[in-house]
């Protein structure tokens, strides 16, 4: 606190500065809450699609390989909006219509995904 305070009187604030003081937040933060309570629902909405996709995927010519499969998740997660909440309760089961929504739209990035990796895998 006591830096935050001079350094703003400071005016000048480096990029290192601000990093250091970023890092000392985020340090404070992982010890004083409990993290664990986040859940990104969007990982298990990927999953559950891609284990469905899979089953067809090697007759459509898709690589069923470690590095293939994971490439795919990781374009398909980066393709769509995170779904946060901060408690069990609070997940997207609550709201049909979001739902509905949500599942339309990891329905096409994990098509995209997996059509992408397809055309340009990571091996031979
Ligand atoms: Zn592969």
């Amino acid at each position: 606190m006591k830096r935050l305070k001079s350094h703003n009187s400071n005016s000048t604030l480096t990029v290192s500065t601000i990093y250091s003081l970023q890092r000392t937040l985020s340090m404070d933060i992982e010890k004083e809450y409990d993290l664990s309570l986040l859940h990104n629902d969007t990982l298990g909405f990927v999953l559950k699609e891609m284990g469905e996709r899979l089953e067809h995927a090697q007759e459509e010519g898709f690589c069923l390989c470690q590095d293939c499969v994971l490439d795919a998740i990781a374009l398909a997660m980066n393709m769509l909006k995170p779904y946060y909440h901060a408690s069990l309760l609070g997940n997207m089961y609550a709201n049909a219509a979001l739902e509905n929504t949500y599942a339309r739209e990891v329905k096409i990035a994990v098509q995209e995904a997996l059509q992408k990796v397809k055309n340009n895998p990571s091996h031979d």
